[in-house]
């Protein structure tokens, strides 16, 4: 047994969960990771990507050097360069210096609607901070985004419009003091396994009652009371008939309704069309579930509702995650502990992402962009001129690339994002990819977007930088540098700081003072300045007493486990009238299966991280998940290759047969670059989140020949540990 160096604590670097973790080092070389019994988020548990996923850090194919591409790419040819003879390596001057160059060209030619940056949900909030800084307080645009837009867009529109606040209302541990929960368009198994296993002490341990609403039969349903197996899209039916039937009964709160809520009388009167009997028809989920559901959520003394991205991914996600806001004002199921909204967030830190401002309508802390004193006083504190800051809202991230062109988008900076797995409709990226005059892409490895770079930026990974990642119940945590970098790698604030300067003695600007910044809590020290729902968090205090869960309003404040105790953030939460909208593409003939994409348990997101460690080897390849019933009518087995076909493209890879999905539906994790799902998605929006459908195109399947999966490895059974 080796005896550590030293022992040194952060937060995990993958899911929003952000369970607590302790690398040991020996020779400043990580061999083992574990997990602190005491932590409040984690108590000792790790899944399998803490536990056995951090080695990514160490594999060969990580960058360490910045690159430059030999050939210059012109627009509409460029192209993708894996292969590292087609960059070489320069210093960070060369690099830095070239990157300053062609954006200031790029911005004194073209102006700020020129230029765009994703952000990323992986790196700290003070990686961020600093990059939607840069664009807003130097190149004037709001052309900022990152990942938020692909997973939980519609829930914050939706949040926001209902109550003013759009994080989570509880603490995830306050689950076992749940008596009912919903659980919907989530698979917490697999996407937030610590959260999973609370959920399952809440039923087995605590007596909670669980209600699971999901087209697909995942493997909570083993523990609900009940499961409503309802069709992809129909959630606005479902959710508002279990609203029709508290309305009927008399089972909603009255007090709640008349002291904390407004619109009543106009979101009542919707409801009344979505009868059980109409929602059954819609959503194929029988009546009685239904009228049972609504009454054990409406009589519990403490409920919460729980989902993920099959709620807000879809044309109509806004509506989806209101039918779920409007059963919380209805029921009173809100502002109490063990009572709650919950949008459990995906990645390590996109909560924070949001929170500082990674998004095209909002400065830091949500202030919009389009309100005079917002803008004022950020140009205060950004030394910027009066009337210096942009007040149009930006582009998000889908309509950033479907602005690519002359009159567009001309230079895009990435940092750590990977649109070119993450975005829908992936041939449409790919065009729009290559049009792009300038890209940046600061990442650990030359992934898919990042081989259409003209400069390879290389980022150290989360256990070689100090900083704070948000976890998804709003849980601030200091992540700790543990080992030296690798290479000339370096941490993005640093990488950014140097680029800034340059960029503004480029400009003729004078702000240096504002990026002379010697370690990340100096950054933390300014955030909290600007956003105030930080403003008593230190690294001093995250060091002496651990997470802090925002708002936190000053030094003394000990943060907020739940939120909405007394009010809501716009006074009133207020209802909202709710109408059916159908998918944009609905089953037919032609095209019989309703598509379903999301993540698996040994991956994350576009794979950067995943598909370089260990873990690939449990889950290596891409699988289709198709019902027994529907299988069989096709003629297909287990493990047999298949094509699957949507009316953008067809990738083939392996079925699995399994009674996990329903009939009618297929699942294909969008993980995998050899059969990336999101070739098969589409790219409508919903029209006030403006985020894809990820979950409801049509697609057909047919056998397809074992050899076009030529290099895949052969079939094996799913593996857990
Ligand atoms: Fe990391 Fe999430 Fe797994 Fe916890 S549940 S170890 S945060 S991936």
């Amino acid at each position: 047994m080796l005896t550590p160096d030293r022992i040194v604590s952060t937060v995990c670097p993958f899911c929003g969960v952000g369970c607590n973790m302790q690398l040991h080092i020996k020779d400043n070389f990580i061999y083992h990771v574990s997990a602190p019994f005491d932590s409040p988020v984690n108590h000792g548990n790790l899944c399998v990507k803490g536990r056995f996923g951090t080695d990514f850090l160490y594999h060969p194919k990580r960058i360490t050097r910045p690159l430059l591409r030999r050939k210059p790419q012109k627009p509409g040819e460029r192209t993708q360069a894996f292969d590292l003879e087609e960059w070489r390596e320069v210093s960070w001057d060369e690099a830095l210096d070239f990157v300053a160059d062609r954006l200031v060209e790029i911005y004194r030619n073209y102006g700020p609607d020129a230029m765009a940056v994703y952000c990323c949900a992986k790196a700290t909030n003070e990686d961020n901070y600093l990059l939607q800084k840069l664009y807003r307080a130097l190149f004037r645009t709001n052309n900022v985004d990152h990942c938020t837009r692909l997973c939980h867009a519609a829930s914050v529109v939706a949040l926001q419009m209902a109550i003013g606040s759009s994080a989570m209302s509880n603490t995830a541990a306050e689950v076992i003091e749940n008596d009912v929960f919903i659980l919907t368009g989530s698979n917490p198994t697999e996407n937030h396994p610590i959260i999973a296993l609370q959920m399952k002490a809440a039923v087995r341990k605590y007596g909670a009652k669980l209600i699971v609403v999901d087209p697909r039969r995942i493997e909570m349903v083993d523990y609900a009371t009940l499961y409503l197996p309802l069709k992809p899209g129909t959630d606005v039916p479902v959710f508002s008939a279990m609203a029709h039937v508290i309305l009927k009964e008399g089972l909603y709160n009255r007090e709640f309704i008349e002291q904390r809520t407004e619109n009543f009388e106009a979101f009542a009167a919707s409801m009344e069309k979505f009868t059980p009997e109409v929602a059954e028809e819609i959503s194929g989920v029988p009546r009685h579930l239904i009228i049972e559901a609504a009454r054990m959520y409406a009589t519990a003394r403490n409920a919460a509702i729980y989902w993920a991205l099959g709620i807000p991914e879809s044309t109509h996600g806004t509506a989806n995650a209101l039918s779920l806001i409007n059963l919380a004002l209805l029921t009173g199921h809100i502002g109490r502990r063990g009572t709650g909204l919950n949008p459990l967030r995906g990645q390590n830190n996109v909560q924070g992402a949001s929170d500082m401002g990674a998004m095209p309508w909002h400065y830091p802390g949500y202030q919009r962009v389009d309100h005079e004193e917002n803008a004022q006083r950020w140009e205060r504190l950004w030394n910027v001129e009066p009337g210096g800051l942009n007040r149009r809202r930006g582009l998000t991230t889908t309509e950033i690339l479907s602005a690519v062109g002359p009159h567009g988008v001309r230079a895009l900076y990435i940092m750590g994002e990977n649109p070119m797995m993450s975005e829908p409709d992936l041939n449409h990226t790919r065009q729009k990819m290559s049009e792009l005059e300038f890209l940046v892409a600061q990442d650990l490895f030359i992934n898919e977007s990042g081989a259409f770079a003209d400069v390879f930026l290389p980022a150290v990974s989360w256990a070689e930088k100090d900083g704070t990642f948000t976890n998804t119940d709003r849980r601030v945590q200091r992540v700790r540098r543990a080992i030296p970098p690798r290479g000339q790698s370096r941490a993005d604030w640093e990488i950014l700081c140097d680029l800034a300067k340059r960029i503004e003695r480029k400009l003729g600007r004078r702000q240096s003072a504002y990026w002379d910044y010697s370690h990340p809590a100096e950054i933390m020290e300014e955030i909290r300045r600007g956003v105030p729902e930080y403003g008593g968090i230190t690294y001093e205090r995250l060091d002496r007493e651990g997470g802090l869960q925002t708002p936190v309003w000053d030094e003394k404040h000990p943060g907020t486990p739940y939120l909405f105790a007394e009010t809501f953030p716009r006074g009133r939460g207020k209802f909202h009238p709710l109408d059916y909208v159908p998918n944009a593409e609905m089953p037919d003939e032609e095209y019989p299966l309703v598509l379903s994409t999301g993540r698996v348990l040994e991956h994350w997101h576009g794979g950067t991280m995943t598909r370089h460690s260990w873990v690939d080897d449990l889950y290596p390849e891409p699988l289709v998940e198709i019902h027994p019933h529907d299988a069989s009518t096709l003629g297909i087995e287990d493990g047999d290759a298949v094509r699957v076909t949507s009316r953008r493209a067809s990738i083939v890879l392996r079925a699995r047969v399994t009674e996990k999905t329903n009939r009618g539906v297929v699942f294909i994790p969008f993980h995998f670059h050899e059969a990336a799902a999101n070739l098969l998605t589409h790219d409508q929006l919903d029209p006030l989140a403006k985020i894809p459908e990820y979950k409801a195109a049509v697609v057909r399947i047919t056998k397809a020949r074992p050899e076009e999966l030529a290099g895949r490895p052969a079939p094996q059974p799913r593996g857990r540990i």
